[in-house]
């Protein structure tokens, strides 16, 4: 049998570096100075254990509290909607648009406009820039200010991906990545929370380091978090070294697809709408047609199962899971439709020519 072929490769990628030299060097002022400096936001970023904790820190900063409700698209990993449930609030699901996969933003106003209707307004809206393509981020923005309702951006896989020139994670009234082991970037496990004031990131570091108050003993008035990165693992800045790097191969991979599936009838790569929408395709995604191909996303995948290369059907979107079967859910069956005819192909960094070809080879065959 052949070595696997991962989806995602994981672990600390290609020449980044570890540069822990010396225990009391402030490796976390520079992680978030050098991610400050590649989003423009300067000293506004906020790096934690992972991106998970940072959405929730994100839902605390926007007031929400238990009972209130919280608007997130359906299509996403649940760790997108699971610090709603933290805060004892509920989230309401919205479908995807076909374009970019990401909340509809026609979907998103009648959910709004529907609970407030109903005398609730949402405190907050979770999208998600999903596999790296850029949500449409200028309708979803209108909104947002239009209702006055407090915008956070998941960019966990969206780090080097930009909507109109301005990089994703810096639209929102709150931004937040991930260096989890599989993302474009890693620290082997982590995430930032990108803030628009100062005063939310002072906020932010006080809650995530176990809310002391300012006192010669442990005084406290309100629950903390044990939420920081720790410094030696923001000590893996190497890593800021090699995001261009890495986007530029995953977008090479892309290409790679693209090639391959140029001339199947029924099969399309997922790609960018237009030119304002650059994705770092984190994730290189197919969509199958088996009206046309005449087999299932599933047939595919067991087959580069058997040749033991790693393929995943997309997201399963949150409205359809059991845990989160009583929330309610805006839209029509766009996510489920991705879900039912989707599959994310190998799209490491480190993928080799070889591996490439074992990839074309076994498709090829199935074909
Ligand atoms: C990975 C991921 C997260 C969570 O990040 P962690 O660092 O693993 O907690 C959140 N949202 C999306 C869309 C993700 O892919």
């Amino acid at each position: 049998m052949q070595y696997k072929i991962p989806l995602s490769s994981s672990l600390i990628q290609l020449d980044a570096k570890f540069e822990i030299s010396s225990a009391d060097t402030n490796y976390i002022d520079d992680f978030e100075a050098s991610l400050g400096n590649y989003l423009q936001q300067e000293k506004k970023i906020v790096v934690l254990n992972s991106g998970t904790s940072a959405i929730h820190l994100s839902l605390i900063l926007a007031g929400v509290k238990q009972d209130d409700e919280v608007l997130c698209q359906s299509f996403t990993f649940s760790a997108s909607a699971n610090p709603i449930v933290y805060c004892g609030a509920k989230p309401i699901f919205i479908d995807s648009e076909k374009e970019t996969w990401n909340m509809c933003p026609v979907f998103l106003e009648e959910a709004i406009k529907n609970r407030m209707a109903a005398g609730v307004k949402p405190k907050a809206i979770i999208v998600v820039h999903l596999y790296g393509m850029p949500a449409k981020m200028e309708a979803i923005s209108t909104i947002a200010k239009k209702y006055k309702i407090t915008l956070i951006e998941d960019a966990a896989e969206a780090l080097g991906s930009t909507y109109k020139n301005q990089k994703c994670g810096t639209f929102g009234d709150f931004g937040i990545l991930s260096f989890n082991g599989n993302k474009i970037i890693t620290t082997s496990g982590g995430g930032a929370l990108v803030c628009k004031h100062e005063e939310d990131k002072q906020k932010a570091i006080f809650l995530a380091t176990q809310a002391r108050d300012n006192a010669p003993h442990y005084q406290h008035s309100q629950i903390g978090y044990n939420y920081r990165m720790s410094n030696v693992l923001a000590g893996i800045r190497g890593q800021m070294e090699v995001l261009d790097k890495h986007v530029a191969l995953r977008r090479k991979n892309n290409q790679f697809y693209k090639a391959l599936f140029k001339d199947v009838n029924g099969i399309t790569v997922f790609a960018a709408p237009t030119k304002d929408y650059f994705s770092n395709h984190w994730l290189s995604c197919v969509l199958i047609d088996s009206a046309i191909t005449g087999f299932t996303s599933q047939e595919l995948r067991l087959q580069l199962e058997k040749d033991n290369i790693e393929s995943r059907p997309l997201w399963k979107p949150m409205h359809l899971q059991p845990v989160f079967k009583d929330c309610l859910f805006f839209g029509t069956d766009v996510a489920e439709s991705l879900f039912t005819n989707g599959l994310c192909l190998p799209s490491g960094s480190n993928l080799t020519e070889e591996d490439l070809d074992r990839i074309s080879s076994t498709i090829n065959k199935f074909l």
